[in-house]
């Protein structure tokens, strides 16, 4: 009988682990169903007068280890398929990291660089006006992701507030400081990535001095990654964004191409590094090679043309099924987004925690327990990758599945 919801891309993605596992048709449903899922679409007074009708989405995916949490992103091609996919990434995810959320993930079909300012916060304002009903602090935690800002969280919070009629800053998360948001969460996903990184290098033996790195996607999490790579001796020697990609086989000046993104708003005409497509710079010769743009970005197409030594896996999903077995056996080690890019879901949970006791935590706190999460990970994984002599991603989805699937059971929801 053909089960109404399921969620097939992670029905594949879990493929190998289920097998390994030997999970029976209850734990694979329960890890393939999303317990919740929301479509609505609503209207929005335009600048012009005219009313437009947008579709938003909403999937809290599987909420026995706590509250669901996840991102919500801007982009015109969010569907209903991707936004299952992410969200069960995001349930691995606070597995993974050991913090104690379900995995949730929503958006709306809107390209934001097309509407103005005031239609963005309208669509903001209309998203959560739909949504408050189904979240709040103990069921399901919003966030930022692509496309979403800060600015837009304090929106959302607001109209939350507004319809429920008191402060509840605990709602959503990646919301600006003076608002309740955790100092660090700016760059936390970039840092959360750069503290595995550096774990990871060690079983290379590679310092970062002598490591060249290439980062795709020039937005929140890729600046912030170069930016911070650069600051700890990396070579940083190509980035990209959705125009153009640029490269110097030296190292680039990130400072320079970080003023010159937030002049041009693209990385087109800078002059000092050479112009590169977007198939080259994921081709390059380097030691690590680091997606933050979008998903599917090393597919069977490209997989077999790859140089890194490492990928990591700093945007969700970016390396297709086929494309990884491609990377296993050319023995390059991807270090999965469930792991690399769970900082910024890590910063997300102190800041409910802050928000939970109104009381904030200094830079340096927030710092030192990032650190401490994001290598106990590491090193939780490591461990697992020579117990089972298996991938990174196995590793992982083994031991994020166990975890889900514990919870199941001492609910007493599985046997
Ligand atoms: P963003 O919108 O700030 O940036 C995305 C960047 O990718 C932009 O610079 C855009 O120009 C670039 N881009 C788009 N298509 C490209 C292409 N074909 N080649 C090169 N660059 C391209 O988004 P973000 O918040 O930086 O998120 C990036 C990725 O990281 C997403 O997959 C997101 O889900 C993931 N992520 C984000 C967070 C977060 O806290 N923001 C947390 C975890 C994971």
């Amino acid at each position: 009988m053909e089960k109404e919801n399921v969620c097939i891309k992670c029905y594949n993605m879990l493929d190998k682990v289920a097998e390994k596992l030997k999970l029976n048709e209850s734990e694979i449903d329960i890890l393939t169903i999303p317990k919740r899922t929301f479509t609505f679409s609503f209207p929005v007074i335009m600048d012009d007068g005219s009313t437009k009708i947008f579709t938003g989405y909403r999937i809290q995916f599987n909420n026995a280890r706590g509250p669901t949490k996840g991102g919500l992103r801007f982009h015109p091609e969010v569907d209903l398929e991707d936004v299952k996919m992410l969200s069960f990434l995001m349930a691995l995810k606070c597995a993974v990291a050991n913090i104690p959320f379900g995995g949730a993930k929503g958006g709306v079909t809107v390209d934001p660089k097309k509407i103005s300012k005031g239609e963005l916060e309208r669509v903001s304002r209309a998203y959560m006006r739909e949504l408050y009903k189904f979240i709040g602090p103990d069921t399901d935690i919003p966030a930022p992701d692509v496309s979403t800002n800060p600015e837009i969280m304090a929106w959302m919070l607001d109209e939350y507030e507004k319809i429920i009629g008191k402060h509840a800053p605990g709602v959503i998360t990646g919301k600006p400081v003076e608002l309740g948001g955790s100092l660090v969460k700016d760059i936390s996903t970039s840092l959360g990535g750069v503290f595995v990184l550096k774990e990871i290098i060690k079983e290379f033996n590679m310092k970062p001095e002598n490591t060249k790195v290439v980062v795709q996607g020039f937005g929140n999490v890729g600046m912030n990654a170069a930016k911070i790579l650069h600051e700890q001796k990396y070579k940083v020697i190509a980035v990209s964004d959705s125009k153009t990609g640029i490269y110097d086989e030296k190292s680039l000046e990130i400072e320079k191409v970080i003023e010159h993104k937030k002049n041009n708003k693209s990385l087109k005409g800078f002059k000092s590094a050479k112009e590169i497509t977007h198939e080259e710079i994921l081709e390059l010769d380097c030691d690590v090679l680091i997606p933050a743009a979008l998903e599917d970005q090393i597919t069977k197409e490209n997989a077999d043309n790859i140089k890194a030594k490492i990928v990591l896996e700093l945007a969700n999903h970016p390396v297709t099924a086929e494309a990884d077995t491609t990377l296993e056996k050319k023995r390059i080690a991807v270090v999965p987004d469930i792991l690399a890019s769970a900082g910024g879901v890590v910063v997300s949970y102190f800041e409910w925690v802050q928000n939970s006791m109104n009381y904030y935590w200094t830079e340096e706190e927030v710092l030192k327990k990032l650190e401490k999460y994001m290598i106990t990970a590491t090193k939780e994984v490591e461990k697992e990758c020579k117990n089972f002599k298996c991938s990174i991603r196995d590793a992982l989805y083994i031991s994020a599945v166990n975890k889900v699937l514990d919870a199941e059971r001492l609910r007493g929801v599985l046997k």
